[in-house]
């Protein structure tokens, strides 16, 4: 097996829509960055590639190339998920949470969590998304930004340790 992290920081800001875990979330502010800024699935995305040692989102998408503005992040999630699946490997599963003021994102885990699920070919049951403030403290405490964090447990496709049934 191998396991990997990922921590993902992107900027709010007025005017702006907020992707979290490749859905749309009302919200008067939303996150920046050069892709949708989909902070949850750029963590995950950072996980799956960390797991294998295959570098950094960055690396793999950069911020600079055009190619990638305003991408949606379940493309990029795709593209981590082909290379991991690839190299023989399956997702486990996935544990994650989102620190944020605001807006409360609860009641979207479980779209958020299907989401996820059919991307990256595994059951609803293996995506944990769970969401905290920073109880008014730093810089997710003032609305200025929001963070997440992910780890993924890889198990082989194929051999004996494989899971037979979903
Ligand atoms: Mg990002």
């Amino acid at each position: 097996m191998r396991i990997g992290f990922g921590i993902d920081f992107h900027q709010l800001a007025e005017g702006r829509a907020l992707w979290l875990g490749g859905v749309q979330i009302p919200s008067p502010r939303g996150a920046v960055g050069h892709s949708d800024a989909d902070v949850l699935l750029h963590a995950i995305c950072d996980a799956l590639l960390g797991a294998l040692a295959l570098g950094d989102i960055g690396q793999h998408f950069p911020n600079t190339d055009p190619n990638y503005k305003d991408i949606d992040s379940k493309i990029l999630l795709g593209r981590c998920w082909d290379l991991v699946k690839g190299r023989g490997w399956r997702v486990v599963n996935i544990d994650s949470t989102v620190t944020l003021e605001a807006p409360k994102i609860m009641k979207y885990a479980g779209v958020m969590r299907e989401t996820i699920a059919a991307l990256l070919e595994i059951g609803v049951g293996d995506v944990s998304i769970k969401a905290t403030t920073t109880e008014q403290m730093g810089f997710v405490g003032r609305g200025e930004g929001i963070v997440a964090y992910a780890t993924v447990l890889l198990g082989r496709a194929t051999g004996p340790e494989a899971r037979t049934e979903r």
